[in-house]
C-alpha cells in the first residue's frame, strides 16, 4: 500500500514547454500522487543543462507536450508509491539524466543499464525538475550526502557524473597528462575531478581570460587554442593520455586529436551536430581512439556525489527562482553563466 507522509491536496507551480520551440510557461497543476514503483519528490533545486534544448526545441523524437524539462533534480522524498521499500519520506534524493530503465531489454539483461534501449530521461520521457513536485521511478533515485547542499548537488547529477565517470574510465593513471577542453559548465568540473584524480591537467580554452580560473580549479597548464595549436602544445607536454572534450564543437575537437599520446583517447561529452574530422592514419599511428560518453547509472552518480563530498569538488553556480525559468535558460544558452544555472523552488 502507498504511504503518504504529508497529504497534498493542493496545486504546484511548474515551468512547462507546451510545444516544440515554445516558450516557458509558469502554470499551476495539481500535485500528482506517486504510483507503484515511484516516489514523489518535493523539488528543492534543478540544474539547467544544455541538453534541456532537446525538450525546449523538440530535438528528441517522440516528446509529448506539454513537457516540464529538467534532469538535475534534488529534493526530498515526499510520498512513496506502492512497492517502494528502499526509500523513505524525508530522505534527500536526486534524479539525473538516467531517469529509469526497463530491466528487460538486451542491454539491461547484460547489466548495461546505461544503454537501456528504453532509457527514460526526466524532462524528456516524463516531466522533470522544473517544478515543485516531481514523480520519479525508484531505479532512477540517487541518495544525496548530508554535507552537500541541494543547489551544489544538482549540477553534479548530469554535468558532474558525466565528467567524473568518463574520466575514471579513461584509462589514464595518476600522473598522466589529461587535457580538459572547454572551461564551461562541464569543463570547470572536469578540471577539478582530473586534478583530484592525480592527473597532470592541461586546460584548453579560447583566449586568455579563463587561464587564472582554470589554474585555480586545478589545471597545471593552460593552453589558449586561439594563440597556439593545441595539439602541438599537448605534444610539447608529452602527449595526452586522455582528452575530455566538453565544448560542443566538432571542429574544436578535431584540432585536438594529434595531441593524444600513444594509446590516448579523445572522450567526447560536449554534444554538437557538427562533424569531428579525423583521418584513419591519425588513429592508426599511435593506436588512438575516440569515444563518446553519456552520464552513468544512479550508482555511478552516488559515487560522484561521495567523491565530491570527500574532495571538495563543487560546481560554480548561478541560481534563479523557478518563476524566472525563461531568463535562467537564456542565461545558460548564452554561455555567459559562471558556470551552471540552477533553479530553486
Ligand atoms: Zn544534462
Ligand atoms: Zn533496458
Amino acid at each position: 500500500m502507498a504511504t503518504t507522509a504529508t497529504s497534498k491536496a493542493g496545486t504546484m507551480r511548474v515551468a512547462q514547454i507546451s510545444k516544440s520551440g515554445g516558450e516557458f510557461e509558469i502554470v499551476e497543476r495539481r500535485i500528482p500522487n506517486a504510483g507503484a514503483g515511484q516516489v514523489r519528490i518535493k523539488v528543492q533545486a534543478c540544474g539547467i543543462c544544455r541538453s534541456d534544448v532537446l525538450t525546449k526545441d523538440g530535438l528528441w523524437p517522440g516528446i509529448e507536450y506539454p513537457r516540464v524539462p529538467g534532469h538535475e533534480v534534488v529534493g526530498t522524498v515526499d510520498e512513496v508509491g506502492a512497492g517502494v521499500t528502499a526509500w523513505n519520506p524525508g530522505q534527500r534524493v536526486g534524479v539525473g539524466w538516467h531517469g529509469g530503465h526497463d530491466g528487460t531489454c538486451l542491454s539491461c539483461r547484460r547489466g548495461d543499464f546505461r544503454n537501456c534501449r528504453n532509457l527514460q530521461v526526466p524532462g524528456i520521457s516524463y516531466d522533470g525538475g522544473y517544478q515543485q513536485y516531481m514523480l520519479g521511478p525508484v531505479e532512477a533515485l540517487v541518495a544525496v550526502p548530508e554535507s552537500l547542499n541541494s543547489v551544489d548537488a544538482a549540477p553534479l547529477l548530469c554535468a558532474g557524473i558525466t565528467t567524473y565517470n568518463s574520466l575514471r574510465h579513461s584509462g589514464a593513471f595518476p600522473g598522466d597528462l589529461v587535457a580538459v577542453q572547454g572551461i564551461g559548465g562541464l569543463g570547470h568540473l572536469g578540471i577539478q575531478f582530473a586534478n583530484k584524480f592525480g592527473y597532470q591537467v592541461a586546460a584548453v580554452g579560447r583566449g586568455s581570460s579563463n587561464e587564472a580560473l582554470a589554474k585555480k580549479l586545478g589545471a597545471h597548464a593552460y593552453i589558449d587554442s586561439g594563440a597556439a595549436d593545441p595539439a602541438k602544445e599537448l605534444q610539447r607536454l608529452g602527449g595526452a593520455q586522455a582528452i575530455l572534450a566538453t565544448a560542443p564543437s566538432g571542429k574544436a575537437m578535431s584540432a585536438l586529436i594529434d595531441g593524444l599520446a600513444p594509446n590516448g583517447k579523445l572522450i567526447v561529452i560536449g554534444a554538437s551536430f557538427d562533424a569531428i574530422e579525423v583521418t584513419p592514419l591519425q588513429l592508426i599511428v599511435g593506436t588512438r581512439s575516440i569515444e563518446g560518453w553519456a552520464a552513468g547509472t544512479p550508482a555511478d552518480t552516488e559515487d560522484t556525489l561521495r567523491f565530491s563530498e570527500l574532495t571538495g569538488v563543487r560546481p560554480m553556480i548561478e541560481t534563479y527562482p523557478l518563476e524566472k525559468a525563461d531568463e535562467a535558460y537564456a542565461r545558460m544558452l548564452s554561455g555567459e553563466a559562471q558556470f551552471r544555472v540552477v533553479l530553486t523552488m
